[in-house]
């Protein structure tokens, strides 16, 4: 999937930020934002017949989501298999929950490719290991910060590990992290995070003892002090642990 998303980026002439209007242009594509009686309920739709491919992006997105939108109908657009359901098929929603769920996460993983593959992903190195860092990588690439901290903490070459949770609202204190969603590390970190320090910047409202971020049996571990440092960073509907 990255060698057919790096054809498209040399097309293009890869540039940084990524050119969402350049992308669809050499894909043949139309752009469609919003419009009257666009569902609420979905971010971006791509709509092939056999005289016309549109991408359609909900209009009330941050720039930065409809950037990532487009980017991800566009994967389902230049990944053959998916091209061709989508012209037999009304939509993938004829599909099963499970091959939804492989359909989405390849999408996504086109998406990311295109808006980070090359400069970006080569200047991850060279940032330090911060949250800043992390906002200052979402900036150059013109990506929302999910998406940012994710390829960020996948492409590092160092060990670092991400923790993406839910955040739930103390009555004081403000938003904690409440569920774990998913947690992401680089091709150097071991599957299991070591035992972390928590380092919380001034900034931050959050906190709580990211112990309980995973299971009970990492839990103890996370109560020693490590050598290790968790960077906690909340926007208030997420709750970010860059562990280094
Ligand atoms: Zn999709």
């Amino acid at each position: 999937m990255e060698a057919t998303c790096d054809r498209i980026l040399y097309d293009i002439g890869h540039p940084v930020p990524l050119d969402v209007t350049a992308l669809l242009d050499s894909q043949g594509l139309r752009l469609q934002v919003g419009g009257p009686g666009f569902p609420r309920n979905i971010r971006g739709l791509l709509h092939l017949s056999n005289t016309d491919a549109v991408v359609a992006v909900r209009d009330d997105l941050p720039e930065a989501a409809q950037r990532f939108t487009i980017c991800h109908e566009v994967g389902h657009f230049a990944l053959v298999e998916h091209r061709r359901v989508l012209l037999r098929q009304c939509s993938e929603m004829d599909l099963s929950p499970a091959a939804r769920g492989q359909w989405e996460r390849a999408a996504n993983f086109m998406a990311a490719a295109l808006l980070f593959r090359g400069e970006l992903d080569a200047s991850i190195g060279h940032y330090e290991l911060s949250m800043a860092s992390v906002s200052r990588f979402a900036d150059h690439a013109m990506a929302g910060l999910e998406a940012s901290f994710r390829r960020f903490v996948e492409r590092n070459p160092r060990p670092v590990w991400g923790v993406v949770c839910e955040p739930a609202v103390l009555a004081e204190g403000g938003p904690m992290a409440a569920g774990v969603r998913y947690l992401v590390r680089s091709a150097s970190a071991r599957w299991v995070p070591p035992p972390v320090t928590i380092r919380v910047e001034a900034g931050g409202r959050y906190v709580q003892p990211v112990a309980n971020l995973f299971n009970r049996e990492a839990e103890a571990n996370w109560m020693k002090v490590g050598a290790t440092t968790c960077e906690v960073y909340t926007t208030g509907r997420t709750v970010f642990g860059l562990i280094s």
